[in-house]
């Protein structure tokens, strides 16, 4: 979750003042890391997970599964100088504090080595010591889930211990300020969110519409504790949707992210471009979230959830009438300076990087910048600028005549920094932008998109290859139920990276495609369903054209397309000889492919579809999109043993007979850690 350092968070009212210093060193930081480490050259394919996990309190003689909101003392047992952190170090791993007091995040302590086949076998190694770790400082009745919701969260008394919706923080009328992490960082967070914006965050999910269903979501509690308590009833709520009004509804779930590192600045540009066309599609195969605040939902996938819940632009920003009159402008209170925002600060990427080819004679030579495959066109979105921030990067110059920003990726800051900052620290407002990353970190790392571009700090010039240099981070995945399939597809993901990295396919297409995507990607069962659009030939250098594929023709091919998978197999091939097959030594590999082919194709359910399946299909379901406790619990009772791979009924229900009897049958989750 970025940075956490110690200290005093301002109050809106008190950091707005800072903002412009902020984006105005963040940028003069920026270009140091520049300065430092464009030159960079043949960075090892070095690489990452980051798996989050929420804390679960079951209780099976009450038959309840809550979320655990005091069990986050066990990230200091986890951490330096915690009792368990001898272990943490000696199975490679990592725990990071998540938004969530009952969420954890977890990571690889070293990152894995793209060129090397054992590092791709041992993903899933390090993901199960994670899970072994972590619920051993649990240990009692808690236990740590990969659910990317929690059915519950919101309803009703959901924590353990109880807790009670109404705290200053959030002023949520459903979540507990108890729910959010202690460290002052995050209730500052949320608060300030809330402050800028004037208005609590409303977040409408599509309610599933059953027999029964209520017309209006019938959970919203009339109150008259704080001054926002009457916003559902002006027209943040609406009609057929299910209504939240928190932070914690979306920064409250679990994602699967991963980060790569490219040989060079120019590398990392053109992946973050070839990536982008994947970024829906690996969200609707991921899907798993039906359910939001007790009910059923019309979609399948967190992710306009999240970018709901973390809106912190004022109505006028957002081009809506605000909910109580005089209030446009929100906590920015006047029009100055004031522009329209198409989207919130979580939300998918706006723009290419571009695929510059010639950038040393762009650097010292000033001539055009030329492109591989990327095209102006291309970038057809024409996000929102913070056109000082344009200016100062396409206008700067190093001492000896060098330039670094051409049109798109000065853009692509320049676009990130239209943002406020929503923490400022009092004790760290004057830094040393020779060695500080804090305030570039501040903006960068509260655009929450779907793809980030991380540049390296000050410290990582060329030759200091023990500093991480230039890394892009896929970030729309949702989070996966067992160890094999997050690490499935981080496998995936990142060989995919590098097949494009080694074969230079021309992914592109125009990005507002992509937009279009995304929201194909929302809809309940997109999976199957939809058909997204896609580049037409991707050997084809010249040509742009799209088409139109479902999940299953791009992930396993169709007349025109070869399929990612086989892109993938050809890859594995040629860089390290191997095939797949489902014996031998790299029989994993096999059911990993597998797994990612009969989901894309349907045989096998994704993960949103079997827990709506499992809901509609209990005993106690009434048709009215309703999840109650009982439902809750027996279902994530059986997420539980899919979790642990000890049943084999179970596995095989909610994969296949034939990746269900393997996994029985090839447990990995059994290391002495
Ligand atoms: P963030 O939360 O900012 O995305 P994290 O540190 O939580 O970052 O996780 C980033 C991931 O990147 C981790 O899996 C980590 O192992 C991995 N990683 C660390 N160093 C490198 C590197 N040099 N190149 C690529 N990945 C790296
Ligand atoms: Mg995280
Ligand atoms: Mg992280
Ligand atoms: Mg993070
Ligand atoms: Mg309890
Ligand atoms: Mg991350």
């Amino acid at each position: 979750m970025g940075l956490l350092s110690l200290g005093t968070p301002l109050p809106w009212d008190q950091s707005r003042e800072y903002n412009e210093h902020i984006r105005e060193n963040g940028i003069s930081q920026l270009l140091e890391m520049f300065k430092a480490s464009f030159h960079r050259l043949n960075d090892t394919y070095l690489w990452g997970d980051e798996v989050e996990y929420i804390i679960l309190d079951f209780n099976n003689e009450a038959k309840t599964a809550k979320v655990s909101v005091d069990k986050d003392y066990i990230l200091e047992d986890l951490n330096e100088n915690g009792v368990f952190y001898g272990k943490v170090l000696d199975n490679n791993v990592n725990f990071h504090p998540e938004y969530g007091r009952f969420m954890i995040e977890a990571t690889p302590n070293k990152p894995y080595d793209g060129e090397s086949l054992k590092d791709y076998l041992y993903v899933e190694e390090n993901m199960v010591r994670r899970r072994i770790i972590a619920n051993e400082t649990l240990k009692g009745t808690h236990k740590l889930l990969t659910i990317t919701t929690y059915p519950l969260l919101g309803v009703r008394d959901f924590t353990s211990p109880s807790s009670k919706p109404n705290g200053k923080a959030s002023q949520s009328l459903f979540l507990p300020d108890e729910t959010i992490n202690r460290h002052v960082r995050f209730p500052t967070l949320t608060a300030n969110i809330r402050e800028r914006r004037g208005e609590k965050v409303a977040i409408n999910v599509p309610l599933y519409q059953d027999k029964n269903t209520p017309k209006f979501d019938d959970s919203i509690p009339r109150r008259s504790l704080f001054n926002h308590d009457d916003e559902p009833f002006l027209g943040a709520a609406k009609p057929n949707h299910i209504y939240m009004d928190s932070m914690g509804f979306g920064m409250g779930s679990s994602c699967l992210q991963i980060t790569v590192q490219a040989p060079s600045i120019a590398r990392a540009r053109y992946l973050y471009d070839s990536w982008a066309n994947f970024t829906p599609i690996f969200l609707s195969l991921t899907s798993a979230s039906p359910i939001f605040k007790g009910f059923l939902a019309d979609q399948d996938v967190r992710w306009n959830v999240i970018s709901m819940s973390v809106d912190d632009r004022t109505p006028f920003e957002r081009d809506v009438k605000p909910l109580k009159e005089g209030n446009e402008f929100g906590g920015l209170k006047d029009k100055q300076g004031v522009k329209k925002i198409a989207k919130s600060r979580y939300d998918s990427i706006d723009a290419y990087l571009g695929d510059i080819q010639n950038y040393d004679e762009f650097l010292t030579n000033g001539n055009d910048a030329k492109y591989g495959y990327f095209n102006e066109f291309l970038n057809d979105i024409n996000p929102c600028l913070n056109s000082k921030v344009y200016d100062r990067l396409t206008k700067f110059q190093t001492n000896n005549g060098e330039k670094y920003f051409d049109t798109p990726l000065a853009k692509h800051f320049a676009h990130l920094f239209i943002r406020d900052p929503l923490v400022i620290f009092n004790e760290r407002i004057q830094l040393d932008n020779t060695t500080s990353t804090d305030h570039f970190e501040n903006i960068q790392s509260t655009n929450w998109q779907t793809l980030r571009f991380k540049p390296p700090t000050q410290k990582a010039i060329p030759s200091n290859k023990d500093t991480p240099g230039w890394r892009v981070e896929f970030r729309s995945m949702e989070i996966q139920i067992t160890d094999f399939e997050n690490a499935a597809f981080s496998i995936f993901i990142t060989l995919l990276g590098d097949a494009i990295l080694n074969n230079n396919y021309n992914f592109y297409i125009p990005i507002s495609k992509i937009e279009e995507n995304m929201k194909k990607a929302h809809k309940r069962d997109s999976t199957i369903n939809e058909k997204f659009h896609f580049k037409k030939d991707v050997n084809d250098k010249l040509n742009y054209e799209t088409t139109e594929l479902s999940v299953d023709e791009i992930i396993n091919g169709s007349g025109s397309f070869i399929g990612l998978i086989e892109i993938v197999k050809i890859h594995l091939k040629s860089k390290f000889n191997i095939e797949l097959s489902p014996s031998g030594e790299y029989s994993r590999f096999y059911y990993y492919f597998q797994l990612i082919s009969k989901r894309a194709s349907g045989e096998i359910l994704t993960t949103a579809k079997y827990i709506r399946n499992f809901v509609q299909s209990h005993k106690d379901y009434n048709y009215d999109s309703k999840v109650d406790e009982t439902i809750n619990y027996d279902l994530l009772k059986k997420l539980e043993t899919v979790t642990e791979l000890s049943d084999k009924k179970a596995l095989v229900e909610f994969f296949d007979e034939e990746i269900g009897e393997y996994l029985f049958n090839n447990k990995f989750n059994e290391f002495v850690v």
